[in-house]
C-alpha cells in the first residue's frame, strides 16, 4: 500500500467512527489534476489510468457529491479507489434517501364525540414489509403535547349518537373498529396502543352503553383491556368480555361473550 492509499485509508476509517461525511473541498483534496470549470470541477479518475481529466465532480442540489467518470467507470469503483462510501457523498445532517416505499397509506380520523377531528393516526405499510404510525394534529406532525391517552376512542362521534343501552364493542386499534363497524357492529378502537390505556374523560362516551370489550388475543391484549374495565367501572359502566375460547384450537376464530 502506497503512503497515499494508507493515508485515505486512515482518514476514512476516522471518519467513519465519528460519522463525518465528505465536504467538496475535502473530496477535491483526494483527487489529483483537479481543475475548476465553469461549473463543477474535473479530476483524474483514481480508478483508471487517467491521462485526462475523465472525472466530473459537482456539488448538487441539498449538498449531495456528484462524481461521474466519463471514460465509464462506475461510481462503485471510483469510491473503491477513493476508500469511500457512499453515504460519504451525502451531507452530515442529510440522512441517504430511505429505500423503503409505501406500499399503502391509511389515514384514521380521530374525532372527539362532537364529531370535531381532534388528530389523524397515519398507518403506512412498506414494500419490505415494515409499518410505521404517524400522529398528525392541526396539520403538522405529531400531538402538538397533547397525550395520546387523552384522545378521543375512534368512532366515538358515532357512539355518541346510538340510543342509551345500545352495544358498543370496544377493539384495540382502529383497524379491528373498521371491521365490525363494516359489518354494522357499532364499535370503538383504542388508538393508544396495547401498552397505553385510555384516560377517563375518553372513556366518558361509553357511560350508559352496553359495552363489550374485545380484547386482542395476546397478553398485552388482555392487560390494555383490563386497565380499560377498571376504568369503566370507575365510571359506573359494567363491561362484558369477548373472550377468546381456550380450547384445542387455540380458541382462534371463536369467542364467546362473558356477563
Ligand atoms: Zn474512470
Amino acid at each position: 500500500m502506497c503512503w497515499r492509499l494508507r493515508y485515505l485509508a486512515a482518514d476514512y476509517a476516522e471518519q467513519t467512527a465519528t460519522g463525518r461525511r465528505m465536504t467538496l473541498e475535502q473530496l477535491l483534496g483526494r483527487l489529483e489534476g483537479v481543475r475548476r470549470l465553469q461549473t463543477g470541477y474535473s479530476a483524474k479518475c483514481p480508478s483508471h489510468d487517467d491521462r485526462v481529466n475523465s472525472l466530473s465532480v459537482n456539488a448538487g442540489d441539498g449538498g449531495r457529491l456528484l462524481l461521474y467518470c466519463h471514460a465509464g467507470c462506475t461510481l462503485e469503483a471510483i469510491l473503491v479507489a477513493l476508500r469511500l462510501a457512499g453515504r460519504d457523498l451525502f451531507p452530515a445532517q442529510e440522512k441517504p434517501p430511505r429505500r423503503r416505499a409505501v406500499r399503502r397509506r391509511v389515514a384514521y380520523e380521530i374525532r372527539a364525540a362532537t364529531g370535531a377531528l381532534v388528530a389523524v393516526h397515519e398507518r403506512l405499510e412498506y414494500d419490505d414489509g415494515t409499518k410505521e404510525f404517524l400522529w398528525r394534529r392541526e396539520g403538522k406532525r405529531g400531538l402538538g403535547g397533547l397525550a395520546v391517552s387523552e384522545l378521543p376512542l375512534y368512532g366515538s362521534e358515532d357512539v355518541a349518537a346510538v340510543a342509551p343501552g345500545s352495544l358498543v364493542v370496544v377493539t384495540e386499534g382502529e383497524k379491528a373498529r373498521d371491521a365490525l363497524a363494516g359489518r354494522g357492529i357499532m364499535a370503538v378502537g383504542t388508538v393508544t396502543g396495547a401498552s397505553g390505556t385510555p384516560s377517563p374523560a375518553s372513556l366518558e362516551v361509553l357511560v350508559g352503553k352496553d359495552v363489550v370489550l374485545w380484547p386482542d388475543a395476546d397478553e398485552p391484549g388482555r392487560a390494555h383491556m383490563q386497565r380499560i374495565a377498571e376504568r369503566l367501572v370507575a365510571l359506573s359502566v359494567r363491561p362484558r368480555w369477548l373472550e377468546w375460547g381456550g380450547g384445542e384450537d387455540g380458541g382462534a376464530g371463536r369467542g364467546r361473550l362473558q356477563g
